[in-house]
């Protein structure tokens, strides 16, 4: 049997690969599924473009530029992992610049590295730039933007008994070997995989083990509440550097539209105070769309962590991480788009396995947006 810890984006891809492949699974989950990062990200399940606006096709680039089409297949009912069902946001994503030099040259750089993914498009054909006050270049990037719940609820159905709610609370080791977990509802023997996100360090600490080392990239998310809505954005603003200013991703819950704010302002705003970060977000919203004259309602400032495998820098790991750990496997993806490259190094990893026994513990079921 095999034990996933975690079910986030990356513990629900590779318990769908191993089912797909008859092989015996279930997924613990703490709380609710999709309730850690995954429900928290923006959705974007991105080909590369945002790392190579330094002009360069980094290995990051590289490594993710083959994801969209593995998820656009996932999303057709084609592949192993069937994912018909999930609603798109968009099927594509926009990155823009607004009258600076320097940003019109980065975009214009990485669509010619990027070539047949990002074509520069006439802001007429996009309802939220057709304004005769947009003077900047707008891009279109083959990139699609997922309806997150309707990701989370189609793992649910596809998945259903092996979703089971419990809190890892230790791993099991016999000879130095971890052999199965400690859970809040009872003991469990099988071959670990911790997709736990932040969980898992303390896991792998209580453990005794010193590798791998966790890294956490702390973040603070912009939310604003309008109150009259704008046509729906979800795309990059570039800057004057190599990271988009901000991510802008647009939602509706109960009849409120909300603009979720990421990149370059969630990551400088960490040390801010919730007043001083309110202030920033909603200059940047002014400035990153001014034509649409977006209405603010109220601001909010929400923090999370990304987890990932330490970097001596500090940055973002290029690709999905999976570590052997004494017979258990410890896996970061870092992305959500690079949900299916950690599933792949895991199934190349496995024992081969057909014995199942599941245990009668209480099912964990799909979470909710956590900024909402
Ligand atoms: C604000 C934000 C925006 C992002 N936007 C994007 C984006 O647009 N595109 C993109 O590709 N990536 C994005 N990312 C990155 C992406 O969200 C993450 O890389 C990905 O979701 C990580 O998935 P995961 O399954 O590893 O972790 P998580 O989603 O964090 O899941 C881990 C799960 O493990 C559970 N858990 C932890 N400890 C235990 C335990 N002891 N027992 C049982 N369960 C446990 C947790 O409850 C959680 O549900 C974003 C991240 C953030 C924070």
């Amino acid at each position: 049997m095999k034990i996933i810890v975690g079910g986030g984006i990356s513990g629900l891809w590779l318990a769908a690969e191993l089912k797909a492949r008859s092989i015996p699974c279930c997924v613990l989950e703490k709380n609710a599924l999709g309730q850690g990062q995954t429900l928290a990200s923006q959705g974007m399940i991105h080909g590369g473009t945002k790392y190579a606006l330094d002009g360069a096709l980094s290995n990051a680039a590289k490594v993710i530029g083959e994801m969209p089409e593995r998820w656009r297949q996932a999303l057709a009912g084609m592949g192993s992992v069937n994912l018909q069902g999930v609603a798109l946001e968009r099927d594509s994503q926009l990155m823009w610049s607004v009258e600076s030099v320097t940003a019109n040259l980065l975009g214009f750089f990485a669509s010619k590295i990027m070539q047949s993914r990002m074509e520069r498009i006439d802001p007429a054909s996009e309802p939220a730039f057709a304004s005769p006050a947009y003077k900047g270049h707008l891009y279109r990037l083959n990139e699609p933007v997922l309806k997150l719940h309707t990701l989370v609820k189609r793992f649910e159905s596809l998945l259903e008994m092996q979703l089971l709610r419990a809190e890892v609370t230790r791993l099991i080791k016999k000879n130095g070997q971890v052999t199965g977990v400690e859970t809040n509802q009872g003991q469990l023997e099988g071959e670990v995989i911790l997709t736990a996100g932040e969980g898992a360090a303390a896991l792998i600490r209580d453990a005794e083990f010193t590798s791998p080392i966790m890294q956490l990239r702390p973040l603070a998310m912009g939310l604003c509440r309008l109150n009259t809505p704008i046509p729906k954005i979800f795309g990059h603003q570039l800057g004057h550097s190599s990271k988009p200013k901000v991510t802008v991703s647009t939602h509706e819950i109960n009849d409120k539209q909300y603009l979720y704010l990421g990149g370059q302002l969630a990551e400088d705003g960490v040390l801010c105070t919730d007043l001083v970060q309110i202030k920033k977000i909603e200059k940047t919203v002014e400035e990153a769309i001014p034509w649409l004259k977006p209405d603010i309602e109220s601001t909010q400032v929400f923090r999370i962590n990304r987890a990932e495998p330490y970097t001596e820098k500090g940055n973002r790991p290029d690709a999905a991480f999976v570590q052997p750990m004494a017979g258990a496997f410890v896996c970061w993806p870092t992305k959500l788009s690079l949900a299916p490259a950690l599933a792949d190094k895991v199934l190349d990893a496995l024992k081969p396995e057909t014995k199942a026994c599941f245990p009668a513990w209480p099912r964990a079921s799909a979470g909710e947006y956590p900024w909402a």
